[in-house]
């Protein structure tokens, strides 16, 4: 009777299934089998009532395995899925809400669509798609995990709005449909991961978006686009003043971008290297950017060459708002007369404006290299060590909390596969500088010169340009940073002896050894009666090296690395020599 009772639970549990037709609660979907190799749509926008309306058409590309009969499509939680269609023929979808940190309201609308026929493995099909509804300043996803609210916004600070417009795509503001698996903020790094799969599975897709804002208002005159190109009349002038007109907008994802538009009212300030367009009132902070920007110029085009474009840099207007950069557009609040912090914005979009990579590493690691390189320009090596010291902090942090099975690790964490942030921006500043200390300016320059993004289709295509300028074996420094992540070097004195020459100096021998997990050239200082002088160590991983320094007074201390090098522990660098019997 028992038996009977659970048989007929199941049975209507399945048949409530079927009924409801929510597939995703009966059939584990598979949300990330299809990309979007393809967009072409039409974008209404009605600041007033913060609307947004997409028709259009997107390819979708089966990229699993298996034959796939059902795809699944998210907008951004406060749009509706209006009509799928797949060539004349509407087709089956169902909408549900899914709850996901990939969008600012911390949930996505999904359509779970019945394709027509199953579509196999690298097969396409095209569908026509109309969703619509508002984009409100929203930071749920912040706020629910204990984000203050003021510090919520000035993060997500995306909206549709008379007076202002901001909309940045996936990973903020899902505003063209996307396909991913749940994200959640408090679950470590599984936004990053989430997305960092999405912007790889969109590699080498082509986006067409036609903007038209349907605003009689004219103090809103202006578009910007981090697209590739934009044409059409973006903005006219009319008898009511200047206008906007539809913007036809191209964007390719050749790097780990998102497509985001900006809608203001911006006055335009335009140099060789830069654009600045600020809101009214900030024409001290824009000229202050814009004069940073063009002192720069000449020592970046020096180390990475003649620029691509020009940087654009575009106001926002929440004084405390984060800063987004997407390639050469930076939008930043220009708020801030103080002209310091300008040269190494500047310094970092202008790397960006000239250096094209789709690998992280490559291309943020290296806009964040020349922020140290600045620093040590403007106020000396000690400046850069500095600054670099500020991200190395983020670092140790990243590296304690690594446990101790990684061998799967040492390949997802490394430089050339990593999500991470803190991984692919400050570690691999801090390898672009042991590089750099290693092989010289010279030589790094050389190879940077010869990297050409179109040619770049493996890891180890950067390593080998900077091997074949230089005599010098980088392998081991290769595999311990950059195909790997192998941890942090833990340096050591092991041990001192001196011995005083015939000539009346000292002899010093120097055992150095190193008890982490990866190798490094190190920097040591020899402090003695007089003087200090520095030598660079090379030590591998669970290694020692020995060298011998001949010095003119008796020798005091040695300090081990000047924080050029990531260690995960600095607290045994110094090495008191004790005074010993002649
Ligand atoms: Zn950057």
């Amino acid at each position: 009777m028992k038996l009977r009772t659970t048989n007929a639970g199941l049975k209507a549990l399945s048949l409530l299934c079927v009924l409801c037709a929510s597939a995703a609660n009966c059939i584990s979907l598979d949300r990330e089998a299809f990309s979007i190799t393809n967009y072409d749509l039409n974008v209404q926008i009605e600041p007033e009532q913060h609307r947004l309306g997409v028709r259009g058409k997107i390819t979708l590309r089966n990229d699993s395995q298996s034959p796939q009969k059902i795809a699944v499509l998210q907008v951004s939680s406060s749009l509706d899925w209006r009509s799928i269609k797949a060539g004349d023929k509407v087709v089956q979808f169902v909408t549900q809400p899914f709850t996901s940190d990939i969008d600012h309201t911390g949930g996505l609308s999904e359509a779970i669509v019945t394709l027509p026929q199953a579509v196999a493995p690298q097969g396409t099909i095209d569908l026509e798609i109309a969703y619509e509804g508002v984009i409100l300043l929203d930071a749920t996803r912040l706020t629910r995990i204990g984000t203050p609210e003021e510090a919520a916004t000035s993060t997500d600070w995306d909206q549709i709005a008379t007076n202002f417009t901001a909309v940045r795509g996936a990973g903020y503001v899902a505003w063209y449909p996307i396909a991913t698996e749940v994200a959640n903020l408090s679950d470590g790094n599984s936004l990053f991961e989430v997305l960092g799969r999405w912007k790889y599975r969109e590699a080498g897709s082509k986006m067409h978006f036609r903007f038209t804002p349907t605003s009689d208002d004219p103090s809103l005159p202006q578009i910007l686009f981090n697209g590739v190109s934009c044409s059409g009349p973006a903005v006219y002038e009319s008898t009511r003043g200047t206008r906007v007109g539809p913007a036809d907008c191209l964007y390719q994802t050749l790097r780990h971008d998102v497509p985001a538009f900006v809608i203001a009212d911006y006055q335009t300030l335009e140099r060789p290297a830069i654009e600045v367009r600020y809101l009214r009132g900030h024409d001290v902070a824009a000229t202050n950017f814009a004069d940073a920007a063009e002192k720069i110029a000449p020592f970046i085009s020096e180390w990475f060459g003649t620029p691509r474009e020009r940087a654009k840099t575009a106001d926002l207007p929440d004084p405390h708002a984060a800063p987004f950069e997407s390639g050469a557009l930076l939008l930043t609040p220009l708020a801030n007369d103080d002209p310091k912090p300008a040269g190494l914005a500047a310094t970092h979009q202008l790397t960006h404006a000239t250096f094209l990579s789709f690998r992280p590493w490559i291309e943020e690691g290296l806009a964040h290299f020349a922020q140290a390189l600045y620093l040590e320009r403007e106020k000396g090596r000690q400046a850069a060590l500095d600054y670099m010291g500020l991200h190395r902090f983020a670092l140790s942090q990243v590296d304690a909390q690594t446990t101790v099975p990684r061998s799967e690790d040492e390949v997802n964490r490394s430089l050339v596969n990593t999500t991470s942030e803190e991984l692919y921006r400050s570690k691999a500043m801090c390898v672009w500088w042991m590089l750099r200390d290693m092989v010289g300016d010279a030589v790094l320059k050389k190879a940077l010169a010869a990297y050409r993004p179109e040619q770049d289709k493996d890891p180890s295509y950067m390593p080998r340009l900077i091997a074949a300028q230089t005599q010098r074996d980088l392998e081991w420094f290769f595999d311990d940073w950059i195909y790997r992540d192998r941890g942090l070097p833990d340096f050591k004195v092991e041990s001192a002896f001196e011995r005083k020459t015939m000539t009346g100096s000292f002899m010093l021998t120097i055992t150095l050894d190193n008890l982490g997990t990866a190798g490094a050239e190190v920097p040591v200082v020899v402090k003695f009666a007089g003087g200090e002088i520095m030598r660079r160590m090379e030590v591998r991983a669970k290694n020692k090296a020995v060298t011998r320094v001949e010095v003119s007074g008796v020798p005091q201390e040695i300090v081990v690395n000047d924080g050029s090098v990531p260690e995960n522990n600095t607290r045994n660098n110094v090495f008191k020599i004790e005074a010993t019997e002649q």
